[in-house]
């Protein structure tokens, strides 16, 4: 799995050489910044000139929480690359699912707080749904600046092996072995709670649900034949989503 001459077990096409994977990742990660700061300049100007109304207690949550993930993510993003990409099985429906991510958790709930658009699935919740989403919120966030911290140098935004891969067990990831989606999936909770918008309300979980389930077995794969029998004690030793063990994170 590490060498560049293993075919993808999903796409069946041969994986991309080392040389051809460092250009992707270089090349990706400036693409997505660069689009990620066009949609908050352009939704920035779009809520002063054309919404003219403050957002909701909800949105704002919303929004600052949007905030916290990217200052969180933003130092693993530069980390990782210098952890070279050897074997990718990045293929055209995991893109198409991290798209469907990009458009329920960032740009409709975006439209529906920065612009009229969605106005006609507004959603006026009671006290106590903006309260359980704050409290989901922070949930996330932990989780997902500890999944972070814990993965360090081995995380990727898409099914990567990398240079010095190494099976990260200790942590969060001594009980569970995908904190990070656990985060996520409590993120699309709190931002259906707080969005105050059926529309990005109900895209955020249905896109979580498939990149969830259209990713996670892949991606297990693809560790299973990376640490064979390591990788074969530890799922036995931990849950998916859930911890197996009860226990503190070391
Ligand atoms: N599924 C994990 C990680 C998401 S990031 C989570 O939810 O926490 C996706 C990348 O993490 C994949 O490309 C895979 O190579 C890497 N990865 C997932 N679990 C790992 C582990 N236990 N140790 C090292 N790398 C891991």
């Amino acid at each position: 799995m590490t060498d560049a001459s293993h075919s993808n077990p999903v796409s069946g096409a041969p994986e991309r050489g080392v040389a051809s994977a460092r250009r992707a990742t270089t090349g990706t990660s400036w693409r997505a910044w660069a689009i990620y700061a066009g949609v908050l300049a352009t939704f920035v100007a779009s809520l002063v000139w054309w919404r003219q109304r403050a957002p909701t207690t909800g949105q704002t949550l919303w929004l600052v929480g949007l905030m916290m993930q990217t200052i969180i993510r933003a130092p693993w993003v530069r980390a990782t690359r210098q952890n070279h990409i050897v074997a990718s099985r990045r293929t055209t429906r995991d893109t198409l699912l991290l798209g469907a991510m990009f458009l329920a958790t960032l740009l409709l709930p975006l439209l529906a707080v920065g612009t009229p658009l969605l106005d006609a699935a507004e959603l006026r919740p009671p006290a106590i749904v903006t309260a359980c989403g704050t409290i989901v919120l922070a949930a996330c966030l932990w989780l997902f600046w500890r999944s972070h911290r814990d993965l360090g140098r081995n995380w990727s935004p898409t099914l990567e092996v990398r240079d010095a891969h190494g099976l990260v067990s200790t942590g969060i990831y001594s009980s569970m072995r995908h904190p990070m989606y656990a985060s996520i999936w409590l993120g699309v909770v709190a931002q259906a709670c707080l969005i105050d918008n059926l529309v990005p309300a109900a895209a955020g979980p249905v896109a979580m649900a498939m990149m969830y389930f259209g990713r996670i077995a892949a991606e297990e794969r693809m560790l299973a034949e990376r640490f064979g029998d390591e990788w074969e004690a530890y799922v036995s030793r931990t849950g998916r989503l859930w911890p197996r063990r009860a226990g503190a994170v070391r």
